[in-house]
């Protein structure tokens, strides 16, 4: 049997995870959540969703009926993923929320909260978890394969400039920030994963505005040192000014690199030794299989991909803002 998917929230992304959902293994789209009632309509049509799995956001708690329903995908603007995580909890079903998890730490914990008491299990949309690159990055540095990681570099960013001024990005209390919350938080995972180990402090730095009409709420850039214990450190720029994708970490005896590193791939890489390169696969249908095994098999989910790796990255976020915003080194009490 496959695990039935509600897709909360019709967006861009959303069409990604459909298109996942249509080759998974384990998954199937079974519903969709949604306050326009033209989208319900087309995506019913487009994907064969019976009329009794569409919902809008008033009657979404009625899917607490609805058996036909084991999952709800949250993939709405990040400040609304608390509510949707908590509704859908409370409502019986396992959930999985976008990256970031939610605009605050804070956040995080009630989320976590709220699955822990409905006895549903929650897990963050870390699609590169399950990607071949990036677990063979994991594997490099957590067995130290070219002695122990010294330095991590790793940027994100990409061009905003033309979008909306109206869209949810800009909009503090939608987005909870700027390209940190929205692409930076795949720099920190990915330190994070490379080495194993949790950022003891950071200083941060924000970056010049360009756009000003646009940036009146959010930052534009943002460039940040995560210090790890035994002196190693990683530094990162989030920007939605310029583009940029790139991992490279320095060990001992070598380094190992990837870039593009986060997009969708294709990816290319290479190591002190060689080339570094793996099939390029569907990342949201290795996410949705991975997820979907676990929980089809009644079993746990893995602490590297439930909530808990969510609130991670979000006490790490509020750490980097308050350094940029205070000109400090802020101390991160894992
Ligand atoms: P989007 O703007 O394309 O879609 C957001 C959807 O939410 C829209 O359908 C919109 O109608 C709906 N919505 C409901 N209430 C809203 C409100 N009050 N204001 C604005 N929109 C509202 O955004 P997206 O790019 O699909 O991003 C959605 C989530 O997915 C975000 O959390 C984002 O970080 C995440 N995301 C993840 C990846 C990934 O690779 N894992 C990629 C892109 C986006």
């Amino acid at each position: 049997r496959k695990l039935n998917v509600a897709l909360c929230g019709l967006g861009r992304y959303a069409g990604y995870l459909a298109e996942g959902l249509a080759v998974s293994q384990y998954c199937r789209l079974a519903g969709v959540v949604s306050g326009t009632p033209a989208k319900l309509a087309d995506w019913q049509k487009r994907y064969n969703i019976p009329p009794q799995n569409c919902y809008n956001y008033q009657n979404f708690d009625e899917i607490v009926a609805n058996k036909a329903i084991d999952l709800v995908y949250v993939v709405l603007p990040n400040a609304l993923h608390k509510e949707f995580t908590i509704r859908a909890a409370k409502a019986g079903k396992h959930v999985i929320v976008e990256k970031p998890m939610a605009t605050t730490a804070a956040d995080c914990r009630a989320m976590i909260a709220a699955c822990k008491a409905a006895g549903v299990q929650l897990a963050v949309g870390y699609r590169l978890h399950y990607e071949p690159h990036h677990q063979e990055l994991m594997r490099l540095g957590q067995q130290k394969i070219f002695g122990p990681v010294r330095h991590i570099d790793v940027s994100l960013g990409y061009r905003l400039d033309g979008a909306d001024p109206n869209d949810w990005h800009f909009k503090k209390a939608l987005s909870g920030g700027g390209p940190l919350m929205n692409l930076g938080v795949y720099c920190v995972q990915s330190c994070r994963y490379v080495l194993g180990a949790e950022p003891v402090a950071v200083t941060a730095q924000f970056g010049p505005v360009q756009h000003k009409d646009l940036y009146t709420e959010v930052e534009e850039a943002i460039t940040w040192q995560l210090y790890f214990p035994g002196g190693v450190f990683c530094t990162s720029t989030s920007a939605n000014n310029f583009g940029i994708d790139r991992f490279f970490a320095s060990t001992d005896n070598g380094f190992f690199e990837l870039s593009p590193a986060v997009s969708y791939g294709p990816f290319r890489g290479r190591t002190s030794q060689g080339e570094l390169k793996f099939p390029d696969i569907n990342q949201q249908a290795a996410q949705l299989d991975g997820i979907g095994r676990v929980l089809l098999a009644g079993e746990k989910l893995p602490d590297h991909i439930a909530g808990i790796e969510g609130l991670k990255d979000l006490m790490v976020l509020e750490a980097i803002y308050k350094a940029a915003e205070t000109g400090r080194r802020v101390s991160i009490n894992s």
